[in-house]
This record gives structure tokens, C-alpha cells and sequence, in this order.
């Protein structure tokens, strides 16, 4: 299995160097030369499994002669131990036909665990078989973050800096961030929004003389390796509510739009997905681009749900790969006009593709604290905002199939939105209940490329 960049210019990859790399060389993102399709009895199959057998099944076909069917066993097995629940990733009932994925059992209490607690093990495989070091640096809107340093803190190849912007991550994510006291961990508290980090990450992924000095990897949700690992749950799910034989449907509180490509690929696999459902906050730039058919920027607004305050939504870009036809010149130039004009009009022909695939929705701020309220209320169920948008968004949704709405994050990660909504204040897991009183340790810095590149220069461990 090849990996070929969604701009059409860099080398073709294993999965390996993929994972490794993160961005391609020409600014695009590695995706798989061609879809594994599962066949219907091996989706059957998967019912009754234990969560890391059928992770193996569902990702093995994807990874080529990188791995060894032994290592990658182990490697998902390390992965998954620390996880807070036997099922991983266990479904709860919300209302008749609808159903709520609970991805927040990891050790950072967000869905993002699910990839890179992996990625952290096949890193460290990788590296140590080919004796090399690599410098992790990642964009955070929070939970990226959090997760990343938790994956990676203590791992001897790795130095890891993490990106997150200053003053609009919430407490325990930055508690996440800023308490870990291994010495190849770095939280850099940056001057700006989301936006500003992953355009600074992007800008030294860009920089190939740095890029190759530190030897730079990326580890955010356009690292293909991360969409591959949440392909996972989507099969777990469905199967348990009677896939491949009756269809489900998902909706996916998104931002980057990592989570729902993942989505997008279970069903291109052969999962019977009926509608996917793309679940926005106030920040709508993919509801407005769906219904619309224009991309247009317009700015940040902080929200309750701040890991989908984005407004360039990286991962939709290999969307628009498959949505025109795989042609990375087209695909290019639109990112081109996106960062000269701010934004550009997607085809006739790439948007009825769009629409034919994804379904849109968004939450305002009222709507998503009534959200959390109403469940509450009705089924004792305490949601995180980002959960709440989804479950808003469900239930405008008329599918005659289960629907599944993806919890992304505990309640606790959120704690003074959850409490303004429900009286109630969630208390973390107890593995975790010291986190604020343990001590803090980043680094504030400007929004500003040199600065960034000789921090991260003079902080690696060689
Ligand atoms: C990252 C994140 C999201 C958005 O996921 P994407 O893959 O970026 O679309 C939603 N909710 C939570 C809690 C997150 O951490």
C-alpha cells in the first residue's frame, strides 16, 4: 500500500514514512493510493471482538510491509491498556434509535487518545528499528495537545513541542499540557488562535531547512496514520448495533475534520454508513461551505466548544481530493486561491459529490448548552459541549437507521460550561483527580516563525 499526496506532487510513501513524515513535501496530505474494501462477511465478523482484535482486522490491510503482524498486535495492545474502560469505546442509548459513542476513556478523556496513544507506540517502533530521532511539533486547539505529550512524554526518540493558543484552551487542557515533568516534553503557550499555531506548524513544516535539521514530524489529524486509527470505532459501533446487516448512520461534532474523514473512509471500506452528519459550532465554515458551495474564511469566535474554534479546516482537503476526482492540480490551486483570497467556490460537479456524502449541521451557543440541559434532564447523561453540538444536530436529523452521535470529549475536560448548563460541576476520573494541584512548566511565545524555530532548536535533547 503507496501513499500519495493529495496536491499530486510529492513522493508516493509507505506507511511508514507517511506516519513519520505527516505533511507532504508539496503542502498536501498523504492518502491511500486506493481503499481496502472489507468484505461483508469480514464485517460480520467483527461482532463480539474485543476492541483491539478488531482494530487489528480493520487497519491491517492499510499498513503494507511496514509493520510486522506480531509488532502491530503488540503495538495496539500498549495502545489501548491505559484506557479506562474494557470496552474502549462503549455506546450508550439516548433516546429510541439514538446512540452515543463514548471516546472519551483514554488517558487525556478525549477521542483524540484513540490515534495517538497508537501513534505514540508505532513511532517508537519505527524510530528504534531505524535508530533515529524526530522532533514531534503540534498545533492544539486543546486536545490535540494533551493527548500528543500523553502519548509521547518519557519515549527516548522523541522530542515533543506542542503549539496551543494562549489564554483560550481550557484549564485541565492546559493542566494536561503543562504538568507532565518528563524532560522531551515542551508546551508552548503561543500569542494568537488555533489558526495562528497550525499556520506557524505549517510554516515549519514549509521551512525545509529546519524541517530537516530538527527532523520534523507532525503528529496533528492530517497525519494519515491518526484518520486510519479512528476508522476503528466506526466499525465497532455499527457492528454492535447490527452491521453490516442493518445501516447506521453518525453524527460527528467536528472541526478539523479529522474524526468525520475517518467516518467517510469506514464507508468507503464497505461499512453501510446511510448519513454521515457533519456537526459544527458557531464557527460553521464547512455547514456554510456544504450549503453554500463557497469555502469562505471569516475568523475565529471563541466557543464553549473550543476544539472546533477553527475556521481552516485541514483535513477537508482530502475530501476535496476524492470530491474532484483525485486531480491534485485542482486541489492546489483551491488551496492556493484559500490562501491568497481567503477562500474559493467549490465545482458543480465536486459539491453535488460532497452533498451526496456528508449532511450538516450547527449549534449555537444557546443551543449547545440547552443541549446539554435537555439530556441531562431526560436521561441523566452529563455531555461536554462538543458531544452536546453533536447531539443537537442529531436530533434535527430524520434517518430511518440508529443514529450515533460521537461523544469526543468528558464532561470534566469542561467543567464551567457543564456546570452553567446543568447546576452540576463533573468531577474527573479519579486517575486523575491531583491534575490541578501538580505544578506548571511552558513557555509563552510570540506568533512568529523565528521565534518558534529557535525554541524548538534549542529545547531538542540533541
Ligand atoms: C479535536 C476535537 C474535535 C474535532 O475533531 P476533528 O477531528 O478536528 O474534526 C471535537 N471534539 C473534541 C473534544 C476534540 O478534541
Amino acid at each position: 500500500m503507496k501513499y500519495i499526496s493529495t496536491r499530486g506532487q510529492a513522493p508516493a510513501l509507505s506507511f511508514e514514512e507517511a506516519m513519520l513524515t505527516g505533511l507532504a513535501r508539496d503542502g498536501g496530505l498523504y492518502v491511500p493510493e486506493s481503499i481496502p474494501v472489507m468484505p461483508e462477511s469480514d464485517i460480520a465478523a467483527l461482532a463480539g471482538l474485543t476492541y483491539e482484535e478488531a482494530a487489528f482486522r480493520v487497519m491491517w490491510p492499510f499498513l503494507g510491509e511496514s509493520f510486522g503482524e506480531a509488532e502491530f498486535r503488540a503495538a495496539i495492545g500498549r495502545a489501548y491498556a491505559g484506557f479506562g474502560h474494557p470496552a474502549r469505546a462503549p455506546l450508550t442509548q439516548l433516546g429510541p434509535n439514538h446512540f452515543l459513542l463514548e471516546l472519551f476513556h483514554g488517558p487525556t478523556l478525549a477521542f483524540k487518545d484513540f490515534a495517538m496513544q497508537l501513534i505514540g507506540q508505532l513511532f517508537e517502533v519505527a524510530l528504534k528499528r531505524r535508530g533515529e530521532r524526530v522532533t514531534i511539533v503540534g498545533a492544539t486547539s486543546g486536545d490535540t495537545g494533551s493527548a500528543a505529550i500523553e502519548a509521547f512524554r518519557g519515549l527516548d526518540a522523541v522530542d515533543v513541542f506542542i503549539l496551543f493558543p494562549h489564554g483560550r484552551v481550557s484549564e485541565v487542557q492546559r493542566r494536561q499540557m503543562t504538568t507532565p515533568t518528563e524532560s522531551n516534553v515542551h508546551a508552548l503557550a503561543v500569542d494568537g488562535d488555533f489558526d495562528a499555531c497550525q499556520a506557524r506548524l505549517k510554516d515549519m513544516f514549509n521551512h525545509f531547512e529546519f524541517r530537516d535539521e530538527v527532523r520534523l514530524a507532525g503528529v496533528n489529524s492530517i497525519n494519515w496514520a491518526r484518520v486510519l486509527a479512528q476508522v476503528v470505532y466506526y466499525f465497532t459501533s455499527a457492528v454492535s448495533l447490527g452491521a453490516p446487516h442493518r445501516p447506521v448512520s453518525f453524527t460527528v461534532p467536528t472541526g478539523n475534520f479529522g474524526d468525520i474523514f475517518a467516518g467517510y473512509i469506514a464507508g468507503r471500506m464497505g461499512l453501510p454508513i446511510r448519513q454521515l452528519t457533519i456537526a459544527t459550532n458557531q464557527n460553521d465554515i464547512l455547514h456554510r461551505a456544504l450549503t453554500s458551495g463557497g469555502y469562505v474564511t471569516s475568523g475565529v469566535t471563541p466557543s464553549i466548544s473550543p476544539s472546533m474554534d477553527i475556521q481552516v479546516s485541514s483535513n477537508f482537503e482530502r475530501a476535496l481530493f476524492d470530491a474532484y476526482g483525485r486531480d491534485g492540480n485542482a486541489v492546489a490551486q483551491l488551496m492556493d486561491e484559500l490562501k491568497g483570497q481567503g477562500g474559493f467556490t467549490i465545482s458543480q460537479g465536486a459539491i453535488d459529490i460532497l452533498r451526496e456524502t456528508f449532511a450538516s449541521g450547527r449549534a449555537s451557543e444557546n443551543e449547545t448548552s440547552a443541549a446539554i440541559a435537555t439530556t441531562f434532564a431526560e436521561t441523566g447523561e452529563i455531555l461536554c459541549p462538543h458531544s452536546a453540538v453533536g447531539v443537537k444536530v442529531a436530533q434535527e436529523q430524520s434517518v430511518d437507521t440508529p443514529m450515533i452521535t460521537l461523544a469526543t470529549a468528558h464532561p470534566a475536560k469542561f467543567p464551567d460550561a457543564v456546570e452553567a448548563a446543568t447546576g452540576q460541576r463533573p468531577p474527573l476520573p479519579n486517575r486523575m483527580a491531583d491534575l490541578y494541584e501538580r505544578p506548571e512548566r511552558v513557555t509563552r511565545v510570540a506568533n512568529d516563525l523565528d521565534a518558534l524555530e529557535k525554541i524548538i532548536r534549542e529545547g531538542r535533547a540533541s
